[in-house]
């Protein structure tokens, strides 16, 4: 199609080969013959009844792709030998009149990557060698839908003409004949087709339709290796991880046909139920048919078993073959097979994809088996994967009251599991554009293709009426670990006017849809849906050998004491990170918090001043009348001082209490296990009423005021109801205002708040700190082993270590004494400015402890603001690869990371106990929990629910030495 390249080539390539046929092939061979070509010869190799052909390396489609897209001028001759080797082996002839040679010609990457390339089938046929098929066959109508077929697909992918159009002349045909199933086109109206179909193509194309079947063969061998570039490959690979360099080989395999007769038939087998792990073959076939009719999902299939009765033989040799090929590949097989007049043929073995329920059960249950190994087990489960084990679930009762209330839709087949709640959308471009704004969305479609992906990534669901669970829908949406429902063939879906009928009711864009993926149950409306809260005993087994292998200590984020036991349950062994500012937020201390704050500033500084006052009074001479003055002084300033300390430690005091109650919760829930509790860190500003809307509501009722005061009251009353503040007036709103306004910040997040806060204003500092050790005393006493960790928030300077050391040490002294107990304690600091790495080395003679806050330490590394980065300019450099990863999901190894490994490093040379974790959003990432196992890290810290994620990725970390489950 384009220009050739004749420079050298092939010393770019693996033993300057650029074909191999399968039987020179094996499993090991993926990276070059992609994970299809290197099963097919592995199959071939071991005599599996495989259809003969070869696999174009991966290499040759980066030679190809590398140069502009010219194809290598000689391939045409080494195209030639090896359908030579095939011709023979099938005695026919490729091109041949009498006895012709059709084949496949079929994309594989070296990962999986389900329908997102092109294929072009029955390619070879020609107005010659048709007649050559109809001979054959004996079977007109069978050779002119193959040709059909074949000229719909070639033009689609190799020309990239509009498929529509030639479904249009598809359809336009069925409407005249008066049918609505095209397997009863018939032969006549097949070949008035061809002929339909070659005009449109030499008119779109510009060009006849090719007769030459090797020109025909090269030029869909190069529109393959140009696939893997197509924008839907592109966003798979994206959403995977999968480099975007590995190219794509090609397979051309000798055709068998599924569709010559109702002893054909093609399907899909797993070895194992991929939804629930179960040793039985699953999956779906159709009879006469061929194999895109099942992915594509525009038939619905029958359950694989069916074949048992319909075909007893061909049931007993496909179950013999997949038994073998497990047994062989030591993995659950998801294959294609066809069956043409009765024999089988086996068309693509590979690992299949499954639930993560699945997944560990296969995992343990092949160790019982004695086919693999516990940490073959551990790694044969993507940790990524578990999060679907702790995804929502639709609670029973809830179910009940939709039933109730006649909610209930219609079922599916649940084909990926998990509940899922959102607004209905039709179309992918619209899923993306609803997500964007933070709206869960569902995706409801007929069936989805490839180039819905992106719709799907970021869909909470997935619903379509036809297709079965090979479905391109269910493939993807298990891959992705996204809640899905295919076959749902009560719903009678509108696309142009966005509408679903289900029996006698409807529903349409926009409207709240609730379904369970794992019954394929559909409910209308907004459900609550339940968190998870338990691990099932084949996961708990599991983890249990994961965290045999692993280094890394296990710690969960967690802010009150139910987050506690959740986070035990779970299989955290201790607490990183208690954000002390949460319990502050809760709706009753509110008030209290709001009031000490705004009497914080006053207070402590007059505390300030009545300091320097008695410094100065010190220094004067008793008697002399410096001494009187700073007497007078002293005294005025005490004076003034009373009334805001008193509020301030007054409240202060209110707080006590409420906050020991709350780390006697949580030291509790943990007992014998240590618990992180860092000192209070956000801006004070984020507890007051918001700035805008007291500006706002002073405006409104100081205009209602002037110009309509008949409506005063009646805008005042709303104001109060939406403050919740009944005695509300626009003197105390303004006055709120006025003290709001004096704390305002241009940029509050590095201005007065982590531990500069505690250095301002000491005395919240202390309270949390008493707090925290009365609690532990409390709790001692009663024989608990309460292990508070004190951890100071961005320090960045060895003088700020210094100083709030001290506070604290001192402040846990005296509860200590007053108790007459001693607690067990260490006292350390955050690591989340860059300074504060540099310095690590002194900071660490200070600290017992440092964890890593990577979400400050990012942001204050790049200089990005976390709350605004991700919906501004992260996209686009994701997009334009300025960044490979959001550095806010996944450390940046190259530069934050390289600060993160000076601090360990410095800070362990100076204190060899120091202990060393991380507690930001990356603790519970897989591949930044690779990372901090390459640091040495003592441990992990993260979010309940991804403790089980965090103790297999550390396995893995352990185990492999990085954690890239996609090589096994
Ligand atoms: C951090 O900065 O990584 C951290 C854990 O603290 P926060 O997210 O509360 O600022
Ligand atoms: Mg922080």
């Amino acid at each position: 199609m384009t220009d050739t390249l004749t420079q050298d080539w092939k010393s770019q390539l693996t033993n300057q080969k650029a074909i191999y046929l399968f039987e020179e092939g094996d499993a090991k061979m993926r990276d070059i013959l992609g994970g299809k070509g290197a099963n097919l010869a592995e199959m071939t190799r071991l005599g599996f009844p495989v259809p003969p052909g070869f696999t174009v390396t991966t290499e040759v489609c980066n030679v190809y792709l590398n140069a502009g897209n010219k194809f290598p001028a000689s391939m045409q001759d080494e195209l030639k030998t090896a359908i030579a080797a095939i011709e023979k082996k099938m005695d026919k002839g490729f091109g041949s009149r009498q006895n012709p040679l059709l084949v496949s010609v079929r994309s594989g990457a070296k990962f999986s990557m389900p329908g997102m390339m092109d294929t072009v089938l029955n390619l070879g046929l020609n107005d010659e060698t048709v007649q050559g098929l109809i001979e054959i066959s004996k079977d007109e109508r069978f050779a002119y839908d193959a040709y059909r077929r074949f000229i719909m697909m070639f033009s689609d992918v190799v020309m990239g003409l509009s498929k529509h159009e030639f479904d249009k002349l598809l359809q336009k045909k069925k409407k005249e004949l008066n049918i609505t199933e095209d397997s009863l086109i018939p032969a006549a109206a097949l070949k008035e087709l061809v002929g339909e179909f070659k005009a449109k193509f030499k008119a779109e194309a510009n060009r006849e339709f090719p007769n030459d079947v090797f020109e025909q063969l090269s030029l869909s061998v190069e529109a393959v290796f140009r696939s893997w570039r197509n924008p839907r490959a592109m966003v798979y690979r994206d959403k995977e991880k999968i480099a975007h360099d590995l190219g794509t080989a090609v397979t051309v395999q000798s055709m068998v046909f599924g569709n010559m007769g109702d002893d054909c038939g093609t399907g899909v087998a797993f070895t194992r139920d991929y939804n629930t792990g179960a040793k039985v073959p699953v999956g779906d076939y159709l009879t006469n048919a061929q194999g895109e009719d099942v992915v594509a999902g525009i038939r619905t299939p029958k359950p694989l078993d069916a074949l048992s009765k319909e075909a007893p033989e061909m049931w007993k040799q496909l179950l013999e073959v997949s038994g073998n090929l497990e047994t062989h590949f030591k993995e659950m097989q998801d294959m294609e097979f066809t069956i043409e007049k009765g024999k089988l043929w086996m068309l693509q073995t590979r690992t299949g994809k499954r639930t993560a329920a699945a997944a560990i059960k296969i995992a343990s249950d092949m160790v019982t088996e004695k086919l693999i190994s516990r940490e073959d087990a551990v790694l044969r489960v993507a940790p990524s994967q578990l999060d679907q084990l702790l995804h929502p679930s639709i609670p029973i009762e809830a179910k009940k009251a939709a039933h109730a209330a006649g909610r209930y839709l219609a079922k599916g087949t649940g084909a990926a599991p998990g509940a899922a709640c959102g607004k209905v959308v039709f179309e992918a471009n619209d899923a993306v554009e609803e997500a964007a704004k933070g709206h869960p969305v569902i995706l409801v479609r007929p069936e989805t293709t490839p180039d819905d992906a992106h719709g799907m990534a970021v869909a909470k669901g997935i619903l379509t009426s036809t297709g079965g669970p090979s479905s391109h829908a269910a493939l993807v949406a298990r891959g992705w670990g996204i809640p899905c429902i295919v076959g749902c063939e009560a719903l009678r879906i509108d696309l142009d006017k966005k509408k679903v009928t289900v029996n006698d009711q409807t529903f349409g864009e926009g409207e709240w849809l609730t379904f369970d993926g794992g019954t394929g149950e559909v409910y209308l409306g907004h459900t609550e849906l339940q968190e998870a809260s338990e691990l099932t005993e084949e996961t708990k087994l599991l983890l249990g050998w994961a965290d045999e292998f692993r280094k890394l200590g296990v710690y969960a984020n967690a802010d009150t004491p139910k987050d506690a036991e959740r986070a035990r349950a779970f299989g955290a062994t201790g607490v990183g990170l208690c954000r002390t500012e949460h319990m502050f937020m809760e709706r009753d201390r509110l008030p209290i918090v709001q009031e000490m704050i705004l009497s914080a500033a006053k207070a402590e500084g007059l505390h300030r001043e009545e300091f320097r006052a008695q410094r100065e009074l010190s220094e004067q001479v008793e008697g002399n009348r410096r001494h009187t003055d700073a007497q007078t002084a002293l005294a005025a300033v005490t004076a003034k001082k009373a009334g805001p300390w008193k509020i301030y430690t007054d409240n202060l005091a209110k707080l006590l209490p409420i906050q020991r109650a709350d780390f006697h919760g949580i030291l509790k829930a943990m007992s014998g296990h240590w618990v992180i509790i860092r000192l209070l860190d956000p801006p004070l500003h984020e507890f007051l009423p918001a700035h805008s809307e007291l500006l706002v509501d002073v405006a409104r009722l100081r205009t209602v005021r002037d110009h309509a005061p008949d409506a005063y009251n009646k805008v005042l009353d709303e104001i109060r109801q939406r403050r919740e503040e009944p005695n509300a007036t626009l003197d105390s709103i303004e006055d709120m205002l006025q003290r709001v306004e004096a704390m305002k910040e241009f940029n509050p997040m590095l201005g007065l708040r982590v531990c500069r806060l505690g250095i301002v204003y000491p005395e919240i500092y202390k309270m949390q700190v008493k707090a925290i050790f009365e609690a532990a005393c409390d709790l001692v006493k009663e024989g608990i082993d309460a292990r508070p960790e004190v951890m100071i928030p961005g320090v960045g300077t060895v003088e700020e270590m210094k100083f709030t050391r001290n506070l604290v040490e001192t402040a846990a002294k005296e509860v200590q004494d007053r108790r007459g107990i001693q607690v067990k304690h260490k006292i350390g600091t955050m690591i989340e400015l860059p300074r504060a790495t540099v310095v690590a080395g002194e900071l660490a003679k200070n600290a017992d402890f440092f964890s890593f806050g990577t979400n400050d330490l990012t942001q204050t590394t790049f200089g990005y603001s976390r709350d605004d980065a991700a919906g501004t300019f992260i996209p686009v450099y994701l997009e334009e690869k300025i960044l490979k990863n959001d550095p806010f999901q996944v450390i940046d190894t190259v530069g934050v990371g390289r600060l993160m490994r000076l601090a360990v490093e410095e800070g362990r040379a100076s204190n060899p106990d120091l202990e060393v974790g991380i507690c930001g959003e990356h603790g519970g990432e897989p591949e930044s929990v690779a990372f901090c196992h390459t640091l040495g890290l003592n441990y992990v810290s993260c979010s309940p629910f991804r403790v089980p994620i965090a103790r297999l990725a550390a396995a893995h970390a352990a185990l492999a030495g990085q954690a890239s489950f996609k090589d096994k």
